[in-house]
């Protein structure tokens, strides 16, 4: 099974990969996360993508195909994938079909998580991780129990702000969103692909709506003019 979780930044697309990965045995891809991996080479091509992604601004579809390419290549024995992050562009969207083709698989769901513009910025401004566990934290709404000790692995000072969570990167990935990514819930409503999901609720509630719409057999969901539509 191959499924897309789409959103805005801060919608809770990771949370809910991390959960669905254990759940469907599938593999995980975020973008996000390869592309801070590769900055932590000290390349050129690392430098580039540090300084983009700082600015909250997207990273070239040349050079986050060419990861998903690779990655999909060497993984392509894989039940199915998960993908969080990506793709953010018509072309990427475009290079994800003929990729998943090219290893004979193809795309089953687009789950789109929809959260509104204040309650994401009150959720990434305040964020932060446990650099150790990985457990997620705010400043607000879920901070330690003892300050700078991590409640599930005790670890101490190892919280980890991301670089791109400040209220100028946000707004720049904000609109990003609506100008390049947005364009995408069109593009898979009309390949009958696209499930909409309220990112407002519990991990719980939201990951059992996920899990539903699953469930759900395409036939149920297709209108007749899909039919009309070769699917990728
Ligand atoms: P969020 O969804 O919270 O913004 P991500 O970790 O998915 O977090 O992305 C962080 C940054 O990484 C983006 O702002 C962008 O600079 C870069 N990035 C991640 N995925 C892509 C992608 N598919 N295309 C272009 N840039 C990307
Ligand atoms: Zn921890």
């Amino acid at each position: 099974m191959n499924l897309i979780l789409f959103g805005p930044p801060g919608a809770g697309k990771g949370t809910q990969a991390e959960i669905l990965i254990n759940k469907y045995n599938i593999v995980q891809i975020s973008t996000g996360d390869m592309l801070r991996e590769a900055q932590k080479d000290e390349t050129d091509l690392g430098r580039k993508v540090a300084s983009i992604m700082a600015k909250g601004e997207l990273v070239t579809d040349e050079i986050v195909i060419g990861l998903i390419e690779k990655k999909l290549t060497n993984d392509e024995n894989e039940i199915g994938f998960i993908f969080d992050g990506f793709p953010r562009t018509l072309a990427q969207a475009d290079a994800l079909g003929n990729l998943l083709d090219s290893i004979g698989q193809s795309l089953d769901h687009v789950v789109e998580l929809y959260v509104d513009d204040e309650k994401l910025v009150q959720r990434i401004i305040g964020r932060f991780t446990c650099s150790s566990c990985g457990e997620l934290y705010h400043k607000i709404t879920k901070p330690p129990k003892n300050e700078g000790i991590c409640d599930v692995c005790g670890s101490k000072d190892k919280f980890n702000f991301r670089q791109d969570d400040n209220e100028d990167s946000l707004k720049i990935r904000l609109l990003a969103y609506y100008r390049d990514t947005s364009p995408l819930i069109g593009y898979y409503h009309v390949f009958n692909k696209l499930r909409k999901i309220n990112g407002l609720g519990s991990v719980d509630e939201i990951q059992n709506k996920i899990r539903n719409f699953i469930k759900k057999k395409a036939e149920e969901l297709k209108l007749d003019f899909f039919d009309l539509i070769k699917q990728k």
